[in-house]
This record gives C-alpha cells, structure tokens and sequence, in this order.
C-alpha cells in the first residue's frame, strides 16, 4: 500500500469509543437511530482505499438535512490518496479482468445478499444523511442491490459477435473487452443504488472502479464499501474516497489509465467533467438534469393521471431526475384536473423522514430548498397562482412544502429549468401538436410522461417526444433492465440494462485470415 501522508489505517476501537462519546450528549432522532446500528463499524468514516480503512487526518462532517444536526464524521481524502487509489485499481485489474464471468458474477451476488441482509440499516443511513422516507430508502436498497444481480448475470452474456465474412478465408469476430480502469462520481439523491447501478457494470465487465460519492451522503457510500469487502472483493478492485469535489476529480480526469468516467449530476458540472476527460480522451457516461414534460390528454380518466403525477412529481421529495417538472393539461379539464391534483397533495405529510409518517423529507442541500423558493416566488410574480401549499416551512430552512402552482406560462423559470423539489407547475394546452412542441423546446430531454386513453396517439406520441425514457399511462417504468439515460443536454450513454454493461466494454474486432484450404 503507498503512502497516505496524514491518514492512518482504521482503528475499530477509536470508531467505537467516537460513537460512544456521541452517545453521551443530547441526540436527534437521526443519532439515536444510527447509534442502535447492528454494525459500528458503518459509521466509521473510514476510507476504503487499496483493501484497507484509512482514516485520521481532517474529516468531514456528516449532517442530517432535517435538523440539521451532525451525525457522523469521515476521513477527508485528497489527490495524494486519490493516486494511491488509482495505483491500487491498476494492480488489480489484471487479476480480476482474468477472472471467469461466473465468478465475478458470484462476488455481486453476494454483495447484493449482504446489502439485502442489511437493507434495514442501510436504509437509516440513507434517511439519516439524504432525508427521504425511511419506505423510500428501504425501496432504494432493494432497487440498488437489483443492479448487482443484474449485471451479475449480463456479465456472463457478454458475447460480442460473429460477422459474416465479406472476405474470402477469413473469419471476422468482434469481442467485447473490459476498458480498464472506471471512475464514479455519484450524487446524494439516490446514494446507494447510483453506486450500485455504475459499480455492477463496471466490475461485471471485469473493470476495477473507484468512486467518489457526493460529499453529503458518504456514510452509505461507505458502508457499501464495507459489504463489498465482505463480500469478497479484492484490494484495490472497489474504492471509495470521500472529499472535496474537485480535489479528487482532477487525478481521476487528468489520469491516462482511467479509461471510463461515469457522472450523475447537473448537466453544468457534467460540461465541466466532458471537459476535462477530452485531454485523456476517455469513454464518458453522463445522467444529468432532467425537465420532464408531463402530459395530461382529456380522455383519460382524471384519477388515474392524478395517481400518476403524485408518483411522479412527489418521489424522493421531488429531487429526482426523473420528476415532472412541466405538467401539460388538456385545457378542457384543466380546472378538474388542478382541483383533483391539489386534494391529493392536501394528503402529503412532511417531516422527518425516520417519522413513519412522513411522504415529504427536507431537501437534502440547502442551495436546492432556496432554488425551489426563488422558483416559486419569480413564478407568483409572473401571474403564477399557489393553489395548494402544505406546511412544512417552519421545520427547517432545507425544508419545502409541497406547492402546487396553476396558471404556468413558458417564461416562468420552472418551465425552463429543472426544480429538483416538491414544486409542481400545471400549464394548461390546446392541441396534440402544440404540446408537442412545447415539450420538445428544452435543451434537457431524459424522461416524459403521457396520459392518454387513445393508442394511437400513444404511439404518436411515444415516437415524437424527444427523450431517452417515455412513460405511457405509468409514472413508474425504472429498474435494472432498462436503459436509462438522457437525449439532448441530458447526458451521454446508458446505465442498466445490456447497454450499461457496454459502457464500461471496448469492442475488439478481430480478423482471422488465410483460413481457405
Ligand atoms: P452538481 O452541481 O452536479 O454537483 C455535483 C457534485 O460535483 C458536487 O459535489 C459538487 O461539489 C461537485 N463539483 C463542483 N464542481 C466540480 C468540478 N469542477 N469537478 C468535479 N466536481 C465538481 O449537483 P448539486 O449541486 O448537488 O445539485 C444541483 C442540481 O444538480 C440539482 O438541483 C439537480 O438539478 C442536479 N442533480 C441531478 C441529479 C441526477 O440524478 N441527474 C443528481 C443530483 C443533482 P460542490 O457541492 O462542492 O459544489
């Protein structure tokens, strides 16, 4: 292992007797919950870099969003730790790129049984550091570890193929190769399954990958990494590094033997990162912003196009790519719809998300509870009007209420840009073409909504609408099978499904000549 200047390896009785000493003093309900953890040893804070918990040094503070109260510490990695990392990952692919697919498969699956073993404890520690209902994160573990068996299995079909030879004695086949080594960096709305999601690709193609998790939501990224470990994956082939964002991108940008860089994130950072992985020319997959267009047609049944804008807008509070963001209504319902929409979200409860009854969590960053303010109080400026806004301002400052606003208009900034809250905004339309149009004007397109009784302007639609992912009368359609990912200033590749494992493949064709007889 190399040097790690002012970090030292972890020392499990330190971690214990830290969360000991926390113990002591007057705690939330977030340090409560974490302190009856069945393994300590996830809050340890520690970095897994090389096969080892480096630690000491500066750390950084982990803060419930909710109360904004201080729950854990991590060790602070820098560029001298982030090279060490690299060198590791670059010893260890040879041996894990030789392994069988089967086995490699085998080591995921039995990450993905730890993190379900350990689904209950995950989840607090994603409720605890993100702020989503405890239902919620419980789904995401589940949905996260569905990620690892997937590409367990995908890893085991990666056949590349044969080509009909266009030359006479010879034999033309193209073979699918891991890259070499990956990078992730992954952000705080969904911790563990966008790890998971990138990970499982990455080491099912036989490609060791370091991550850099978003900085407010480590302490899942970690004990990820812990189960990973367990699980029996060797130095050096899955590292996580916690620290200053930019510190650590620039070895994982400027580093020639990083071959493939995955981002989620805002599209402007991911323009940043594009950027900086042209100078080594490497593969890049980004899932950036969303602005989804959802669009409500006046012969479908109201309920149900309700039932499905609730899902759409209000899931993960709201922070989610893939929410509605710009909720087109038939002019002709548009006053039902508005009314019934409003008496479902008179339902959400806010609060903390270890509350059992909570729908609503705070944003997890305080610079996305002010964008949804700024959004709604420009908007009411504009002529915009709050039908329905729940309570939930006086919890805290990260905290949004579920706003409803009607009387939308395409100059207003929430129809432009991406909200990433619990604001919806309701625009009223005319005809099939002119929402069309107004929902292919956006320089985003990853995901679309539409609600519609008629087939055949199902498939018009599912044809013409400018995005990577289409929902047709459903709001819920992800999973590891399909290939999310973005049109436009959305981003670039695909994750899950045969095409996620693609990411992280080199194709190599190979021609075999002088075959005749
Ligand atoms: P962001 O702007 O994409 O930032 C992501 C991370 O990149 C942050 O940790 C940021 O650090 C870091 N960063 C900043 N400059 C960097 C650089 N030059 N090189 C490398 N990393 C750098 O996301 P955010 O601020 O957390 O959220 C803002 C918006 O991003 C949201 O409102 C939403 O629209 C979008 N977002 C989308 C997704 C998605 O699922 N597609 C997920 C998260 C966020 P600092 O925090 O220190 O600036």
């Amino acid at each position: 292992m190399g040097n790690f200047n002012k970090m030292t390896v972890w020392d499990p009785q330190m971690a214990f007797q830290t969360t000991r000493h926390k113990s002591s003093r007057s705690v939330g309900l977030a340090t409560r919950n974490l302190q009856n953890l069945r393994r300590l040893d996830f809050l340890a804070g520690g970095a897994l870099v090389d096969g080892q918990w480096v630690s000491g040094g500066e750390r950084d503070h982990v803060i419930d969003p909710a109360t904004g109260e201080e729950i854990a510490d991590v060790a602070r990695c820098g560029a001298a730790e982030m090279e060490v990392a690299i060198a590791a990952a670059e010893r260890s692919f040879p041996g894990w790129r030789e392994l069988l697919p089967a086995r490699r498969g085998a080591i995921l699956r039995s990450w993905a049984s730890l993190m379900l073993e350990h689904a209950e404890e995950l989840a607090i520690l994603v409720t605890c550091e993100q702020g989503k209902p405890l239902a919620e994160a419980r789904h995401e573990i589940a949905y996260g570890a569905g990620f690892l068996e997937w590409f367990a299995a995908e890893g085991e079909r990666a056949y590349g193929e044969t080509i009909p030879s266009h030359k006479i004695g010879s034999l033309l086949q193209v073979r699918m190769q891991p890259i070499g080594i990956a990078a992730a960096i992954t952000p705080w709305n969904f911790p563990v399954a966008m790890i998971t999601r990138k990970a499982g690709a990455a080491l099912a193609a036989g490609c060791p990958i370091i991550v850099k998790p978003a900085p407010e939501t480590p302490l899942s990224a970690l004990a990820l990494a812990r189960l990973a470990e367990q699980a029996g994956l060797p130095p050096g082939v899955f590292q996580v590094l916690v620290g200053n964002p930019i510190e650590l991108s620039a070895p994982l940008l400027n580093h020639t033997r990083i071959r493939a860089l995955s981002f989620t994130g805002s599209t402007e950072i991911g323009r940043l990162l594009l950027e900086g992985a042209a100078e080594s020319v490497k593969k890049v997959s980004l899932e950036l912003g969303g602005h989804a267009p959802f669009l409500v047609f006046d012969d479908v049944d109201l309920e149900k196009a309700v039932r499905g804008v609730m899902a759409a807008k209000f899931a993960t509070s709201g922070q989610d790519c893939l929410a509605a963001n710009r909720i087109y209504v038939q002019r002709s319902i548009y006053g039902d719809f508005v009314e019934a929409f409003s008496a479902a979200m008179t339902q959400l409860r806010v609060g903390h998300g270890l509350e059992p009854t909570t729908d609503i969590g705070p944003m997890t960053k305080l610079s996305v509870a002010n964008k949804c303010r700024s959004q709604i109080d420009e908007a009411m400026k504009k002529g915009a009007r709050v039908v329905s806004a729940k309570q939930g301002a006086t919890l805290g400052p990260n905290f949004v209420p579920p706003t409803l606003l009607s009387d939308v208009t395409e100059d207003m900034l929430i129809a432009r840009e991406e909200t990433f809250g619990p604001v919806a905004a309701v625009l009223p339309f005319d005809s099939e073409e002119e929402v069309i149009a107004r929902a292919n004007a956006s320089e985003m397109g990853l995901a679309g909504y539409v609600y519609t009784d008629s087939l055949r302007r199902a498939l018009r639609l599912s044809e013409r609408i400018e995005c990577g992912m289409l929902g047709i009368n459903t709001a819920s359609f992800t999973g590891p099978p399909i290939p999310f990912g973005g049109w436009k200033q959305s981003g670039l590749g695909r994750e899950g499904s045969r095409h996620g494992l693609a990411e992280y493949m080199e194709l190599k064709y190979v021609c075999f000549g002088d075959l005749a007889a």
